[in-house]
């Protein structure tokens, strides 16, 4: 009776342990927001009702390889940002461009994608032949957003901001308004979904580097990331994802 209830106790003892073991070896888990509304980058898959994209698998990879586990977390983009520079979120990914006001809020990784801005006009208008034909005219972009931001720097432009891209290129389509500016991907996404009823005009106007957003009190959190990302730049990785989600949707 006592030899078993030795073997109890020592099983017990051995499952406690295992289970002690298995909770330290898993991951820890971080908060990354993300806006759900900019393809091929971040995307509600319609069927699974998931988040998908560039910059979920990218910032999973890093996850892997950086030893965490990531809990995506759908907001708006301003509240993304806004979160992540009140550290409500320990991360944030969303094509985010690297910008020196942002900095003042969050800390960034090294840049993972370049990109710029694009006009988008209706594939009927001929008086708009790019950024420089934009005075007086109404456009659409995601507030927020450096394309927003854009437009405000045109003298004589009127911004007319939307929670959505997609509500900005659906007032484009109906006439509401006479151009949209917003990053070249996402609208080289939308012109080839509609090309009979959009057009871009003139060249990617702007130099943009996407970054990974960071608590600004998580200095360690940023290293890591820059390290495991420097390691998906050079294993091919990322050039993967290039593949998979940009190369392949145009
Ligand atoms: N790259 C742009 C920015 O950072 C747009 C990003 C987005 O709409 N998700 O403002």
């Amino acid at each position: 009776m006592k030899r078993l209830s030795i073997v109890v106790v020592a099983l017990l003892v051995v499952g406690v342990l295992l289970s002690a073991c298995g909770g330290s070896a898993g991951a820890a888990k971080i908060k990354v927001a993300t806006d759900a509304t900019f393809p091929p980058f971040e995307t509600v898959d319609e069927a699974t009702k998931q988040v998908v994209g560039f910059d979920v698998d990218l910032i999973k990879a890093i996850g892997a390889k950086a030893g965490f586990e990531v809990e995506i977390i759908n907001s708006g983009f301003d509240s993304m940002l806004a979160g992540v520079g009140s550290c409500q979120y320990e991360a944030g990914i969303a094509g985010i461009t690297i910008t020196d006001e942002r900095k003042q809020q969050m800390l960034f990784s090294d840049p993972y994608f370049a990109a710029g801005q694009l006009v988008i006009v209706r594939k009927d208008n001929s008086d708009i032949v790019g950024r420089e034909s934009l005075s007086g005219k109404t456009v659409g972009s995601q507030i927020g957003t450096t394309g927003a931001i854009e437009v405000g720097k045109i003298a004589g432009a009127k911004l007319k901001t939307y929670d959505e891209f997609n509500q900005a290129f659906q007032d484009l389509m109906n006439g509401q308004i006479d151009a949209v500016i917003a990053d070249n991907v996402l609208s080289l996404g939308y012109i080839g979904k509609s090309p009979d009823k959009l057009k871009a005009v003139g060249d990617v106007f702007t130099g943009e580097d996407y970054g990974i957003a960071v608590c600004n009190k998580n200095a360690e959190l940023q290293t890591r990331i820059n390290k495991a990302l420097a390691d998906i730049k050079a294993d091919g990785t990322l050039d993967k994802l290039v593949q998979k989600w940009i190369v392949a949707a145009q």
